[in-house]
């Protein structure tokens, strides 16, 4: 897998300071895309999980990690992103942890395969859609457009039902 690009630190990406991982490579070629070159695969730095993981062992001000890309669950990517979660959680147990997603929750479990079902384990929130630039809102928080969700995976596993964080 290669990365577009990795923050050691923000506050941009999900709720508190994390690191954020962005991973290349997205088959939805959205109109807009705020991140062309990373729909490429090939695009960016080959990625190193251990400096990575590293790089977050040493940072005490952060409270999780967020994936974003490119697509990160795409079938391309899905396997070392999770491996790479697993990973972050056995150094810092207590992270949670945010995912950028081109695909809907529902698009994601339809898909009822293993490694879809362990991201999904080990998300805590997923924001999920495709952009649409037709709505697009600047005064969004943590998300480009109207249609994407900021959907707490755990709640809405507990309530059955999609359960969006109130942001
Ligand atoms: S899902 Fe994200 S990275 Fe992929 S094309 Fe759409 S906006 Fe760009």
């Amino acid at each position: 897998m290669k990365m577009a690009g990795f923050y050691d630190e923000s506050i941009s990406n999900g709720l508190g300071w994390r690191a954020v991982l962005f991973v290349s490579g997205c088959p939805h070629h959205c109109q807009g895309c705020h991140n062309k070159e990373a729909q490429d695969f090939n695009y960016g730095a080959n990625f190193n999980k251990q400096e990575i993981l590293t790089r977050i062992e040493e940072n005490s001000i952060l409270k999780g990690i967020t994936i974003s890309g490119g697509e990160p669950l795409c079938k391309e990517n899905i396997s070392e992103v999770v491996d790479f979660i697993h990973d972050v959680k056995k150094i810092k147990p207590h992270f949670n942890v945010w995912c950028y997603t081109g695909y809907t929750i529902e698009e994601l479990i339809e898909r009822k395969d293993k490694i879809t079902n362990e991201a999904l384990q080990e998300i805590d929130v997923l924001v999920d859609g495709r952009f649409k630039e037709d709505q697009k809102d600047p005064t969004l928080k943590f998300r480009g457009s109207k249609n994407q969700r900021i959907i707490d995976v755990k709640e809405s596993k507990k309530n059955k039902k999609i359960t969006e964080l109130l942001i």
